[in-house]
Protein backbone atom coordinates (compact mmCIF):
# COMPACT_ATOMS: atom_id res chain seq x y z
CA UNK A 1 0.00 0.00 0.00
CA UNK A 2 1.36 3.34 -1.17
CA UNK A 3 1.99 5.98 1.61
CA UNK A 4 2.21 9.63 1.18
CA UNK A 5 4.43 11.05 3.46
CA UNK A 6 5.42 14.92 4.71
CA UNK A 7 7.86 17.09 2.91
CA UNK A 8 10.39 18.97 4.91
CA UNK A 9 13.21 20.92 4.30
CA UNK A 10 12.85 20.68 0.37
CA UNK A 11 12.19 16.62 -0.03
CA UNK A 12 9.58 14.33 0.68
CA UNK A 13 10.10 12.57 3.92
CA UNK A 14 10.29 8.95 3.97
CA UNK A 15 7.06 7.91 6.00
CA UNK A 16 7.86 5.03 8.42
CA UNK A 17 5.07 6.41 10.55
CA UNK A 18 3.95 4.52 13.49
CA UNK A 19 0.06 6.10 12.79
CA UNK A 20 -1.61 5.86 9.27
CA UNK A 21 -5.09 7.20 7.91
CA UNK A 22 -6.63 5.24 5.27
CA UNK A 23 -7.38 7.32 1.51
CA UNK A 24 -10.21 6.04 -0.03
CA UNK A 25 -11.41 6.74 -4.03
CA UNK A 26 -14.86 7.55 -2.89
CA UNK A 27 -15.98 6.95 -6.18
CA UNK A 28 -15.75 3.03 -5.83
CA UNK A 29 -15.23 3.13 -2.38
CA UNK A 30 -12.38 1.38 -2.59
CA UNK A 31 -9.13 2.23 -0.30
CA UNK A 32 -6.43 3.25 -2.74
CA UNK A 33 -3.24 4.18 -0.60
CA UNK A 34 -2.95 5.94 3.00
CA UNK A 35 -1.35 8.93 4.39
CA UNK A 36 1.20 9.16 7.52
CA UNK A 37 0.42 10.91 10.72
CA UNK A 38 2.98 13.12 11.55
CA UNK A 39 4.44 12.51 15.05
CA UNK A 40 5.72 14.78 17.71
CA UNK A 41 8.99 15.07 16.83
CA UNK A 42 8.35 15.41 12.80
CA UNK A 43 5.97 18.50 14.13
CA UNK A 44 8.99 19.73 15.78
CA UNK A 45 11.60 19.33 12.73
CA UNK A 46 9.55 21.13 10.36
CA UNK A 47 9.08 24.10 12.87
CA UNK A 48 12.81 23.91 13.49
CA UNK A 49 13.39 24.02 9.90
CA UNK A 50 10.74 26.85 8.67
CA UNK A 51 12.29 29.18 11.38
CA UNK A 52 15.40 28.79 10.45
CA UNK A 53 14.47 29.14 6.82
CA UNK A 54 12.73 32.35 7.67
CA UNK A 55 16.26 33.72 8.74
CA UNK A 56 17.09 33.78 4.86
CA UNK A 57 13.53 34.26 3.17
CA UNK A 58 12.51 37.17 5.28
CA UNK A 59 15.79 38.99 3.63
CA UNK A 60 15.32 37.73 0.06
CA UNK A 61 14.59 40.76 -1.95
CA UNK A 62 11.38 41.12 -3.84
CA UNK A 63 12.76 40.45 -6.87
CA UNK A 64 14.07 37.10 -5.84
CA UNK A 65 10.50 36.41 -4.71
CA UNK A 66 8.30 37.75 -7.76
CA UNK A 67 11.02 35.48 -9.92
CA UNK A 68 10.15 32.30 -8.03
CA UNK A 69 6.20 33.05 -7.67
CA UNK A 70 6.04 33.73 -11.28
CA UNK A 71 7.60 30.59 -12.11
CA UNK A 72 5.91 28.54 -9.39
CA UNK A 73 2.48 30.47 -10.85
CA UNK A 74 3.86 28.69 -14.27
CA UNK A 75 4.54 25.13 -12.93
CA UNK A 76 0.99 25.20 -11.84
CA UNK A 77 -0.45 26.08 -14.98
CA UNK A 78 1.40 23.36 -16.62
CA UNK A 79 0.77 20.85 -14.14
CA UNK A 80 -3.00 22.17 -13.76
CA UNK A 81 -4.59 18.60 -15.15
CA UNK A 82 -2.08 16.65 -13.47
CA UNK A 83 -3.24 17.84 -9.97
CA UNK A 84 -6.97 18.11 -11.08
CA UNK A 85 -6.78 14.22 -11.26
CA UNK A 86 -5.08 13.83 -7.86
CA UNK A 87 -7.98 15.51 -6.21
CA UNK A 88 -10.69 13.70 -8.17
CA UNK A 89 -9.40 10.49 -7.45
CA UNK A 90 -9.15 11.79 -3.78
CA UNK A 91 -12.13 14.16 -3.10
CA UNK A 92 -14.51 12.48 -5.57
CA UNK A 93 -15.80 16.14 -7.30
CA UNK A 94 -16.09 15.91 -11.38
CA UNK A 95 -12.59 16.57 -13.21
CA UNK A 96 -13.95 19.76 -14.63
CA UNK A 97 -14.86 20.74 -11.17
CA UNK A 98 -11.19 20.07 -10.04
CA UNK A 99 -9.52 22.39 -12.42
CA UNK A 100 -11.34 25.12 -11.59
CA UNK A 101 -10.90 24.62 -8.29
CA UNK A 102 -6.77 24.68 -9.01
CA UNK A 103 -7.62 27.36 -11.49
CA UNK A 104 -8.95 29.81 -8.57
CA UNK A 105 -5.84 29.18 -6.10
CA UNK A 106 -3.68 29.68 -9.44
CA UNK A 107 -5.27 33.55 -9.67
CA UNK A 108 -4.42 33.91 -5.94
CA UNK A 109 -0.75 33.25 -6.94
CA UNK A 110 -0.74 35.62 -9.85
CA UNK A 111 -2.34 38.47 -7.51
CA UNK A 112 1.20 37.37 -5.21
CA UNK A 113 3.31 37.87 -8.21
CA UNK A 114 2.23 41.67 -7.67
CA UNK A 115 4.02 41.45 -4.29
CA UNK A 116 6.01 44.54 -4.97
CA UNK A 117 3.34 46.52 -5.32
CA UNK A 118 1.16 44.92 -2.65
CA UNK A 119 4.20 45.52 0.17
CA UNK A 120 4.68 49.38 -0.82
CA UNK A 121 5.17 51.50 2.18
CA UNK A 122 3.74 54.61 3.64
CA UNK A 123 6.33 58.07 3.75
CA UNK A 124 5.31 61.59 4.57
CA UNK A 125 8.00 64.45 4.77
CA UNK A 126 8.59 66.89 7.28
CA UNK A 127 6.11 66.12 9.39
CA UNK A 128 8.05 68.45 12.21
CA UNK A 129 10.77 70.41 11.47
CA UNK A 130 13.67 67.74 9.67
CA UNK A 131 11.62 65.16 10.95
CA UNK A 132 10.23 62.48 8.22
CA UNK A 133 7.48 59.57 9.34
CA UNK A 134 7.89 55.86 6.76
CA UNK A 135 5.94 52.33 7.58
CA UNK A 136 6.34 49.37 5.98
CA UNK A 137 5.54 45.63 6.87
CA UNK A 138 7.62 42.36 7.66
CA UNK A 139 6.64 39.14 7.82
CA UNK A 140 5.73 37.73 11.35
CA UNK A 141 7.59 34.38 10.90
CA UNK A 142 6.45 30.84 10.92
CA UNK A 143 2.74 30.25 9.75
CA UNK A 144 0.67 27.70 9.22
CA UNK A 145 -2.05 26.47 7.57
CA UNK A 146 -4.61 23.87 8.10
CA UNK A 147 -7.62 23.18 5.46
CA UNK A 148 -10.45 20.87 4.34
CA UNK A 149 -11.11 18.40 2.60
CA UNK A 150 -13.09 19.72 0.32
CA UNK A 151 -10.59 22.16 -1.15
CA UNK A 152 -7.34 20.26 -1.27
CA UNK A 153 -5.70 22.96 -3.51
CA UNK A 154 -7.63 25.94 -3.37
CA UNK A 155 -7.78 26.81 -0.17
CA UNK A 156 -4.13 26.17 0.85
CA UNK A 157 -3.80 28.46 -2.26
CA UNK A 158 -5.78 31.13 -0.53
CA UNK A 159 -3.31 31.30 2.16
CA UNK A 160 0.41 30.38 1.57
CA UNK A 161 1.12 32.38 -2.11
CA UNK A 162 0.63 35.51 0.31
CA UNK A 163 2.17 34.32 3.27
CA UNK A 164 5.35 33.60 1.14
CA UNK A 165 5.56 36.39 -0.61
CA UNK A 166 5.61 38.58 2.62
CA UNK A 167 8.64 36.60 3.69
CA UNK A 168 6.85 33.88 6.08
CA UNK A 169 8.04 30.20 5.95
CA UNK A 170 5.03 27.80 5.38
CA UNK A 171 3.72 24.76 7.24
CA UNK A 172 0.61 23.24 5.59
CA UNK A 173 -1.08 20.67 7.32
CA UNK A 174 -3.37 19.91 4.38
CA UNK A 175 -6.83 17.63 5.40
CA UNK A 176 -6.40 13.77 5.55
CA UNK A 177 -8.84 12.64 3.53
CA UNK A 178 -7.04 13.95 0.23
CA UNK A 179 -3.56 15.09 0.52
CA UNK A 180 -2.08 14.28 -2.48
CA UNK A 181 -2.82 17.77 -3.90
CA UNK A 182 -0.39 19.07 -1.11
CA UNK A 183 2.95 17.28 -2.12
CA UNK A 184 2.24 17.94 -6.15
CA UNK A 185 2.38 21.64 -4.37
CA UNK A 186 5.43 21.13 -2.46
CA UNK A 187 7.03 19.48 -6.00
CA UNK A 188 6.93 22.17 -7.59
CA UNK A 189 7.95 25.11 -5.20
CA UNK A 190 10.95 22.81 -5.39
CA UNK A 191 10.96 22.98 -8.86
CA UNK A 192 10.60 26.86 -8.97
CA UNK A 193 13.29 28.05 -6.84
CA UNK A 194 11.91 28.27 -2.84
CA UNK A 195 15.04 27.59 -1.05
CA UNK A 196 14.32 24.65 1.20
CA UNK A 197 12.69 24.70 4.74
CA UNK A 198 10.27 27.88 3.35
CA UNK A 199 7.34 25.63 2.67
CA UNK A 200 6.54 22.00 4.17
CA UNK A 201 3.76 19.74 4.68
CA UNK A 202 3.09 17.81 7.47
CA UNK A 203 0.33 15.20 7.16
CA UNK A 204 -1.95 14.28 10.23
CA UNK A 205 -4.84 15.05 12.71
CA UNK A 206 -5.68 16.45 15.62
CA UNK A 207 -2.62 15.68 17.54
CA UNK A 208 0.05 17.27 14.98
CA UNK A 209 -2.87 20.58 14.82
CA UNK A 210 -2.74 20.86 18.46
CA UNK A 211 1.07 20.44 18.47
CA UNK A 212 1.47 23.24 16.03
CA UNK A 213 -1.05 26.02 17.71
CA UNK A 214 1.15 25.52 21.27
CA UNK A 215 4.58 25.46 19.22
CA UNK A 216 5.47 28.87 20.54
CA UNK A 217 8.12 28.99 17.36
CA UNK A 218 4.62 29.25 14.82
CA UNK A 219 3.89 33.11 14.77
CA UNK A 220 0.41 32.73 13.05
CA UNK A 221 -2.16 29.98 11.88
CA UNK A 222 -4.78 30.08 9.20
CA UNK A 223 -7.49 27.89 9.50
CA UNK A 224 -10.16 26.57 7.53
CA UNK A 225 -12.65 24.13 8.38
CA UNK A 226 -16.23 23.08 10.05
CA UNK A 227 -17.52 25.87 12.17
CA UNK A 228 -16.94 23.87 15.53
CA UNK A 229 -13.19 23.43 15.37
CA UNK A 230 -12.63 26.69 13.68
CA UNK A 231 -14.02 28.09 17.23
CA UNK A 232 -11.79 25.72 19.06
CA UNK A 233 -8.76 26.29 16.58
CA UNK A 234 -9.27 30.19 17.59
CA UNK A 235 -9.16 29.96 21.18
CA UNK A 236 -6.05 27.95 21.19
CA UNK A 237 -4.29 29.55 18.82
CA UNK A 238 -4.81 33.27 20.30
CA UNK A 239 -4.36 31.95 23.97
CA UNK A 240 -0.52 31.01 23.06
CA UNK A 241 -0.40 34.81 21.40
CA UNK A 242 -0.65 33.63 17.59
CA UNK A 243 -2.35 35.68 15.18
CA UNK A 244 -5.12 33.79 13.97
CA UNK A 245 -8.04 33.33 11.30
CA UNK A 246 -9.97 30.75 11.39
CA UNK A 247 -13.27 30.25 8.71
CA UNK A 248 -15.80 28.07 9.84
CA UNK A 249 -18.76 26.47 8.44
CA UNK A 250 -21.45 28.15 6.50
CA UNK A 251 -25.84 27.66 5.45
CA UNK A 252 -25.77 30.06 2.61
CA UNK A 253 -29.50 31.02 2.09
CA UNK A 254 -30.52 32.20 -1.90
CA UNK A 255 -33.66 34.59 -1.62
CA UNK A 256 -35.68 34.76 -5.08
CA UNK A 257 -38.41 37.39 -5.20
CA UNK A 258 -41.51 36.76 -7.24
CA UNK A 259 -39.99 39.17 -10.05
CA UNK A 260 -37.16 36.72 -10.63
CA UNK A 261 -37.24 34.29 -14.09
CA UNK A 262 -37.59 31.10 -12.81
CA UNK A 263 -35.73 29.68 -15.81
CA UNK A 264 -32.59 31.75 -14.90
CA UNK A 265 -33.04 30.92 -11.41
CA UNK A 266 -33.41 27.44 -10.96
CA UNK A 267 -30.87 26.67 -13.54
CA UNK A 268 -28.52 28.39 -11.15
CA UNK A 269 -29.99 26.98 -7.83
CA UNK A 270 -29.21 23.26 -9.65
CA UNK A 271 -25.70 24.19 -10.26
CA UNK A 272 -25.02 25.97 -6.68
CA UNK A 273 -26.52 23.31 -4.82
CA UNK A 274 -25.36 20.51 -6.22
CA UNK A 275 -21.88 21.12 -7.61
CA UNK A 276 -19.24 19.29 -5.97
CA UNK A 277 -21.82 17.11 -4.33
CA UNK A 278 -23.18 20.45 -2.15
CA UNK A 279 -19.12 20.16 -1.01
CA UNK A 280 -19.20 23.41 -0.74
CA UNK A 281 -18.81 26.10 1.75
CA UNK A 282 -20.20 28.25 -0.99
CA UNK A 283 -22.79 26.19 -2.12
CA UNK A 284 -26.64 27.01 -1.93
CA UNK A 285 -28.22 24.52 1.27
CA UNK A 286 -31.15 26.91 1.79
CA UNK A 287 -33.40 28.33 -1.31
CA UNK A 288 -35.96 31.27 0.34
CA UNK A 289 -38.85 31.26 -2.15
CA UNK A 290 -40.89 34.93 -1.58
CA UNK A 291 -43.91 35.28 -2.56
CA UNK A 292 -46.20 33.76 -5.55
CA UNK A 293 -43.39 32.44 -7.60
CA UNK A 294 -42.06 29.37 -5.53
CA UNK A 295 -44.12 27.37 -7.11
CA UNK A 296 -43.17 27.91 -10.19
CA UNK A 297 -39.64 27.76 -9.74
CA UNK A 298 -39.58 24.95 -7.36
CA UNK A 299 -41.12 22.72 -10.48
CA UNK A 300 -38.23 23.97 -12.61
CA UNK A 301 -35.97 23.07 -9.99
CA UNK A 302 -37.20 19.93 -9.60
CA UNK A 303 -37.13 19.82 -13.53
CA UNK A 304 -33.58 20.21 -13.59
CA UNK A 305 -32.42 18.25 -10.28
CA UNK A 306 -34.22 15.00 -11.88
CA UNK A 307 -31.93 15.75 -14.80
CA UNK A 308 -28.50 15.78 -13.28
CA UNK A 309 -26.19 13.55 -14.75
CA UNK A 310 -24.24 11.66 -10.91
CA UNK A 311 -21.91 9.61 -11.59
CA UNK A 312 -17.40 8.60 -11.06
CA UNK A 313 -15.44 12.13 -11.19
CA UNK A 314 -13.23 10.84 -14.06
CA UNK A 315 -16.17 10.27 -16.67
CA UNK A 316 -16.32 13.95 -18.35
CA UNK A 317 -20.29 13.36 -18.60
CA UNK A 318 -20.78 13.69 -15.35
CA UNK A 319 -22.36 16.65 -13.42
CA UNK A 320 -21.95 15.78 -9.87
CA UNK A 321 -20.00 13.20 -7.91
CA UNK A 322 -19.65 11.22 -5.26
CA UNK A 323 -19.87 12.42 -1.30
CA UNK A 324 -16.13 12.07 0.43
CA UNK A 325 -16.78 8.93 2.72
CA UNK A 326 -19.43 6.88 3.22
CA UNK A 327 -20.16 8.18 7.25
CA UNK A 328 -21.19 11.45 5.37
CA UNK A 329 -23.39 9.70 3.00
CA UNK A 330 -25.37 8.21 6.21
CA UNK A 331 -25.09 11.16 7.84
CA UNK A 332 -26.62 13.67 5.06
CA UNK A 333 -29.43 10.91 4.06
CA UNK A 334 -30.06 10.76 8.13
CA UNK A 335 -31.05 14.37 7.66
CA UNK A 336 -32.99 13.82 4.91
CA UNK A 337 -35.01 11.68 6.55
CA UNK A 338 -35.47 13.62 9.97
CA UNK A 339 -36.84 16.34 7.46
CA UNK A 340 -39.44 14.11 6.22
CA UNK A 341 -40.28 13.37 10.19
CA UNK A 342 -40.83 16.63 11.03
CA UNK A 343 -43.45 17.33 8.14
CA UNK A 344 -41.00 18.55 5.33
CA UNK A 345 -41.97 17.64 1.87
CA UNK A 346 -39.47 15.83 0.02
CA UNK A 347 -39.79 16.28 -3.82
CA UNK A 348 -36.73 14.80 -5.16
CA UNK A 349 -35.21 11.81 -3.29
CA UNK A 350 -31.64 11.25 -3.14
CA UNK A 351 -31.63 8.47 -0.73
CA UNK A 352 -29.92 4.97 -1.89
CA UNK A 353 -28.43 6.10 -5.16
CA UNK A 354 -26.94 3.54 -6.91
CA UNK A 355 -24.55 4.61 -10.17
CA UNK A 356 -24.47 1.27 -11.91
CA UNK A 357 -20.77 0.15 -12.05
CA UNK A 358 -20.14 1.74 -9.02
CA UNK A 359 -22.40 0.67 -6.53
CA UNK A 360 -19.32 0.34 -3.59
CA UNK A 361 -19.15 4.32 -4.41
CA UNK A 362 -20.14 6.77 -1.81
CA UNK A 363 -23.35 8.43 -3.93
CA UNK A 364 -26.20 10.45 -2.65
CA UNK A 365 -28.35 11.56 -5.44
CA UNK A 366 -29.40 14.98 -5.61
CA UNK A 367 -32.44 15.90 -3.23
CA UNK A 368 -34.78 18.48 -2.90
CA UNK A 369 -37.21 18.82 -0.05
CA UNK A 370 -39.78 21.52 0.05
CA UNK A 371 -41.44 23.27 3.14
CA UNK A 372 -38.59 23.19 5.46
CA UNK A 373 -39.09 25.42 8.67
CA UNK A 374 -35.61 27.06 10.79
CA UNK A 375 -36.21 24.45 13.95
CA UNK A 376 -35.57 21.54 11.96
CA UNK A 377 -32.21 19.68 12.16
CA UNK A 378 -32.24 20.12 7.87
CA UNK A 379 -32.30 23.69 8.05
CA UNK A 380 -30.18 23.80 11.06
CA UNK A 381 -27.00 22.03 10.37
CA UNK A 382 -24.66 22.19 7.95
CA UNK A 383 -25.72 19.73 5.08
CA UNK A 384 -22.59 19.82 3.33
CA UNK A 385 -24.17 17.44 1.39
CA UNK A 386 -26.48 17.54 -2.24
CA UNK A 387 -29.60 18.50 -0.47
CA UNK A 388 -31.39 21.75 -1.56
CA UNK A 389 -33.82 22.92 1.52
CA UNK A 390 -36.87 25.12 0.17
CA UNK A 391 -38.35 27.67 2.74
CA UNK A 392 -41.17 29.78 1.70
CA UNK A 393 -41.66 33.30 3.02
CA UNK A 394 -44.57 36.12 2.50
CA UNK A 395 -41.87 39.18 1.88
CA UNK A 396 -38.60 40.08 1.47
CA UNK A 397 -38.45 41.50 5.30
CA UNK A 398 -39.30 38.00 6.07
CA UNK A 399 -36.51 36.59 4.03
CA UNK A 400 -33.85 39.36 5.17
CA UNK A 401 -34.48 38.17 8.98
CA UNK A 402 -34.48 34.63 8.41
CA UNK A 403 -30.81 35.20 6.66
CA UNK A 404 -29.93 37.38 8.96
CA UNK A 405 -31.13 34.67 12.54
CA UNK A 406 -28.77 32.33 11.25
CA UNK A 407 -25.79 32.18 13.12
CA UNK A 408 -23.44 31.36 10.07
CA UNK A 409 -22.84 34.65 7.83
CA UNK A 410 -20.64 33.02 4.70
CA UNK A 411 -22.57 33.72 1.52
CA UNK A 412 -25.89 34.47 0.38
CA UNK A 413 -27.58 35.64 -2.84
CA UNK A 414 -30.80 37.26 -4.11
CA UNK A 415 -32.39 36.57 -7.37
CA UNK A 416 -34.36 39.34 -8.77
CA UNK A 417 -35.02 42.20 -11.65
CA UNK A 418 -35.32 45.07 -9.33
CA UNK A 419 -32.02 46.95 -8.41
CA UNK A 420 -33.65 48.38 -5.24
CA UNK A 421 -34.49 44.94 -3.61
CA UNK A 422 -30.93 44.12 -4.79
CA UNK A 423 -29.25 46.99 -2.72
CA UNK A 424 -31.57 47.01 0.12
CA UNK A 425 -30.53 43.08 0.33
CA UNK A 426 -26.67 43.30 0.21
CA UNK A 427 -27.09 46.24 2.60
CA UNK A 428 -29.14 44.83 5.51
CA UNK A 429 -27.49 41.28 5.62
CA UNK A 430 -25.16 40.00 8.27
CA UNK A 431 -23.21 38.32 5.50
CA UNK A 432 -19.86 38.55 4.30
CA UNK A 433 -20.31 37.76 0.87
CA UNK A 434 -23.66 38.29 -1.70
CA UNK A 435 -24.52 37.47 -4.40
CA UNK A 436 -27.25 39.10 -6.92
CA UNK A 437 -28.16 36.98 -9.51
CA UNK A 438 -24.63 35.30 -8.91
CA UNK A 439 -25.36 31.89 -6.20
CA UNK A 440 -21.66 31.67 -5.48
CA UNK A 441 -20.48 35.12 -5.08
CA UNK A 442 -16.50 34.13 -4.51
CA UNK A 443 -14.30 37.05 -4.55
CA UNK A 444 -11.91 37.39 -7.02
CA UNK A 445 -8.58 36.72 -6.04
CA UNK A 446 -7.72 40.71 -5.23
CA UNK A 447 -10.18 40.84 -3.11
CA UNK A 448 -10.70 39.06 0.05
CA UNK A 449 -12.69 35.89 0.95
CA UNK A 450 -14.61 35.64 4.37
CA UNK A 451 -17.80 35.35 6.24
CA UNK A 452 -19.26 36.79 9.23
CA UNK A 453 -20.37 35.72 13.20
CA UNK A 454 -19.82 31.60 13.48
CA UNK A 455 -18.09 31.72 9.65
CA UNK A 456 -15.08 33.39 10.49
CA UNK A 457 -13.31 34.24 13.73
CA UNK A 458 -10.83 36.72 13.73
CA UNK A 459 -9.95 39.86 11.87
CA UNK A 460 -9.12 39.32 8.63
CA UNK A 461 -10.61 37.83 5.48
CA UNK A 462 -8.55 35.51 3.68
CA UNK A 463 -5.99 36.66 0.31
CA UNK A 464 -6.42 39.99 -1.68
CA UNK A 465 -5.54 42.77 0.85
CA UNK A 466 -6.39 41.28 4.19
CA UNK A 467 -4.32 38.80 2.91
CA UNK A 468 -0.99 40.74 2.77
CA UNK A 469 -2.30 42.60 6.23
CA UNK A 470 -2.51 39.49 7.43
CA UNK A 471 0.78 37.83 7.19
CA UNK A 472 2.52 41.32 7.79
CA UNK A 473 2.98 43.62 10.97
CA UNK A 474 3.59 47.35 10.31
CA UNK A 475 6.75 49.55 11.78
CA UNK A 476 6.63 53.19 11.59
CA UNK A 477 9.93 54.72 11.96
CA UNK A 478 10.22 58.88 12.52
CA UNK A 479 13.25 59.98 11.69
CA UNK A 480 15.64 62.88 11.58
CA UNK A 481 19.20 63.52 10.31
CA UNK A 482 20.44 66.32 12.68
CA UNK A 483 22.66 68.86 11.22
CA UNK A 484 23.37 70.84 14.55
CA UNK A 485 21.94 74.32 12.81
CA UNK A 486 19.30 75.35 15.28
CA UNK A 487 20.45 73.06 18.32
CA UNK A 488 19.65 69.32 19.26
CA UNK A 489 15.94 70.00 19.13
CA UNK A 490 15.60 68.02 22.14
CA UNK A 491 12.53 68.77 24.73
CA UNK A 492 10.99 67.47 27.89
CA UNK A 493 7.75 68.51 26.88
CA UNK A 494 5.89 66.06 24.17
CA UNK A 495 6.79 67.37 21.03
CA UNK A 496 3.37 69.65 19.17
CA UNK A 497 4.65 69.22 15.36
CA UNK A 498 6.55 72.76 14.75
P1 LIG B 1 -12.94 19.87 9.56
O1 LIG B 1 -13.21 20.99 10.48
O2 LIG B 1 -13.36 18.50 9.98
O3 LIG B 1 -11.36 19.75 9.29
C1 LIG B 1 -10.59 20.85 8.87
C2 LIG B 1 -9.15 20.64 9.28
O4 LIG B 1 -9.07 20.58 10.71
C3 LIG B 1 -8.52 19.34 8.77
O5 LIG B 1 -7.20 19.59 8.39
C4 LIG B 1 -8.60 18.41 9.97
O6 LIG B 1 -7.55 17.47 9.99
C5 LIG B 1 -8.49 19.36 11.14
N1 LIG B 1 -9.24 18.93 12.32
C6 LIG B 1 -10.40 18.21 12.34
N2 LIG B 1 -10.81 18.04 13.60
C7 LIG B 1 -9.92 18.66 14.39
C8 LIG B 1 -9.81 18.83 15.81
N3 LIG B 1 -10.70 18.33 16.66
N4 LIG B 1 -8.76 19.54 16.28
C9 LIG B 1 -7.84 20.05 15.45
N5 LIG B 1 -7.89 19.91 14.11
C10 LIG B 1 -8.92 19.23 13.58
O7 LIG B 1 -13.54 20.24 8.14
P2 LIG B 1 -13.68 19.34 6.84
O8 LIG B 1 -14.74 18.32 7.07
O9 LIG B 1 -12.36 18.89 6.37
O10 LIG B 1 -14.19 20.43 5.79
C11 LIG B 1 -15.52 20.81 5.64
C12 LIG B 1 -15.85 22.04 6.46
O11 LIG B 1 -15.00 23.12 6.08
C13 LIG B 1 -17.26 22.54 6.21
O12 LIG B 1 -17.81 22.92 7.44
C14 LIG B 1 -17.07 23.73 5.30
O13 LIG B 1 -18.09 24.69 5.34
C15 LIG B 1 -15.81 24.28 5.83
N6 LIG B 1 -15.17 25.14 4.85
C16 LIG B 1 -15.24 26.48 5.06
C17 LIG B 1 -14.68 27.35 4.14
C18 LIG B 1 -14.74 28.82 4.35
O14 LIG B 1 -14.13 29.53 3.58
N7 LIG B 1 -15.43 29.34 5.35
C19 LIG B 1 -14.06 26.85 3.00
C20 LIG B 1 -14.00 25.46 2.82
C21 LIG B 1 -14.56 24.62 3.76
Amino acid sequence: MRTLGHWIDGALVDARAQRTSPLYNPATGEQTAEVALAEPDEVNRAVEVARRAFLDWRDSSLTQRTRVLFAFRDLVARRLDEVALVITDEHGKVLSDARGEVQRGLEVVEYACGIPSLLKGEYSDQVSGGVDVFSYRQPLGVVVGITPFNFPAMVPMWMFPLAIATGNTFILKPSERDPGASLLMAEMWRDAGLPDGVFNVLQGDVPVVEALLDHPDVAAVSFVGSTPIARQIYARAQASGKRVQALGGAKNHSVVLPDADPDYVAEHLVAAAFGSAGERCMAISTSVLVGANADAVLERVVERTRAVRVGPGRDPDSEMGPVITSSARTRIEGLVTESVSAGANLVVDGRNFRVPGFEGGFFVGPTVVDRVRPEMEIYRQEIFGPVLANVRVDSVDEAIALVNANPYGNGTAIFTSSGAAARRFHREVTVGMIGVNVPIPVPMAYYSFGGWKDSLFGDHHVHGPEGVRFYTRAKAVTQRWPEHRDGTGASFSFPTGR
